[in-house]
């Protein structure tokens, strides 16, 4: 009796098992999907195709043309007169600040409350079409940022691809420090604190134990503009950027810095960081040095022009616009000697989700619109450390796609009004 009772178990085990393995055999077959659109842009040959077809198979593209394989279980989706093209790429972000709380806010808000804002700041920036972020420092929040890119990867909540830092390095007394305040109070800073060679080690060691994926430093400020005249204090020297280097390599991570100006960016540029942030004053020097490295600008308008139309008061507005003009002029001579460019807008301290203005206002200063999206989409990639995965529409690359009106050769503004958004084959907005 307890022997075949045994055997009868044992056969409806092996039918459970067997019925399990076909489902997850049916609920596993990739989903397919293919998108029509008037128009398809090859980023990297500037073509656009007319139509253009993408071939999705679950979160990968699997074929792109004018016309592609329509297989007979595949969802076909016409999205009409509108341009396809990879998914947006921001270079810098912080899904941790909001307009007006930037410098009080680790003593205003809490990081639970700050980590759901963040939550909700990523859903806006995937919905405006960026599928893929490099977060530039939470601003006193720690590590929570490795929170937001589990939420997103787990499919938990919407949100693009992160990089994320962490809290950036700063020094004592240094741009993102609580300076000035009663010492009483003990107002923390909003980066984590590195003086020497060996601080800045530990710190990052303690940021990539936390989930790091880089580090971000500040090599520059507090950056002012006094008559006229930009000033950027170094904070770290080259011998401390170059063990950062070093370090990161050890750690299979990058540095990114926040650098504005002279003599910090040469020093970043000399060090071989991966990427010189702000870069609102370069010598040739250091420009030499970026074009031999490959070490690309991430020039961030969208910030400074927020920041000068957005001014307390007409004594610090015409501070600002003295600042972005002097940046402009900048811009057209970094231009013109050829360094390569990344795309990062700063969003945070302006509103999420309206950070394509940025590649607006690249070409208002001088690039060209396929510059531009090249800068966003393939200098994007490689500086994520996602070359060869994200940043154009090519077989077996992430199925990140967006459909924008328009040609944005033509208009660079249609990528502030994008229609469609896939990341890894999932649609979040029609
Ligand atoms: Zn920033």
């Amino acid at each position: 009796m307890n022997h075949q009772l045994s055997c009868t178990c044992k056969i409806f085990f092996f039918i459970s098992i067997l019925t399990t393995f076909t489902l997850n055999l049916c609920a596993q077959s990739p989903e397919i999907k293919v998108l029509h659109a008037a128009r398809l842009l090859d980023i990297e040959t500037g073509k656009v195709l007319q139509p253009g077809e993408v071939l999705v198979e679950g979160e990968r593209i699997k074929a792109v043309g004018e016309k592609v394989e329509h297989p007979t279980d595949a969802q076909f989706i016409d999205l009409g007169d509108v341009t396809l093209m990879p998914g947006l790429i921001d270079a810098h972000v912080h899904l941790f600040l909001h307009p007006g709380a930037e410098d009080l806010q680790t003593v205003e808000e809490s990081t639970p409350w700050r980590t759901l804002l963040a939550a909700d700041a990523a859903r806006a920036d995937l919905m405006a079409g960026y599928t893929a972020e490099r977060d530039m420092g939470t601003e006193g929040a720690g590590s929570a940022d490795t929170a937001i890119r589990r939420a997103i990867d787990s499919g938990l909540i919407p949100g693009p691809r992160m990089r994320m830092s962490g809290n950036a390095i700063d020094i004592l007394g240094g741009h993102e420090d609580a300076n000035k305040y009663n010492p009483e109070q003990h107002v923390l800073s909003n980066a984590d604190r590195a003086n020497t060679a060996s601080e800045l080690i530990a710190v990052m060691r303690e940021q990539h134990k936390q989930g790091s994926d880089f580090a971000k430093l500040y090599e520059t400020g507090p950056d002012s503009m006094v008559n006229g005249v930009l000033r950027t204090p170094y904070q770290y020297t080259v011998e401390e950027l170059e063990a950062t280097v070093a370090e990161a390599k050890r750690l299979n991570i990058v540095v990114a810095v926040h650098a504005m100006g002279e003599p910090g960016t040469l020093y970043a540029a000399k060090a071989g960081v991966a990427s010189i942030d702000h870069a609102t004053q370069l010598s040739d020097e250091t420009m030499r040095i970026m074009k031999e490295k490959h070490i690309p600008a991430v020039p961030t308008f969208a910030i400074f022009e927020y920041f000068a139309e957005h001014a307390e008061s007409p004594t610090v507005k015409a501070r600002e616009e003295a600042q972005l003009q002097y940046k402009i002029a900048e811009f057209k001579k970094q231009i013109a000697a050829g360094i390569p460019f990344a795309v990062g807008s700063d969003v945070g301290p302006f509103p999420h989700g309206t950070q394509a203005h940025e590649m607006t206002l690249m070409v208002k200063y001088g690039m060209k619109p396929l510059a531009v999206l090249q800068a966003d989409l393939i200098e994007g990639a490689r500086l994520l450390g996602w070359a060869d995965s994200i940043g154009e529409l090519k077989s077996g690359y992430f199925a990140d796609i967006i459909a924008v009106p328009g040609n944005p050769l033509d208009d660079i503004t249609v990528c502030e009004h994008v229609k469609f958004v896939m990341k890894g084959g999932v649609i979040y907005k029609q």
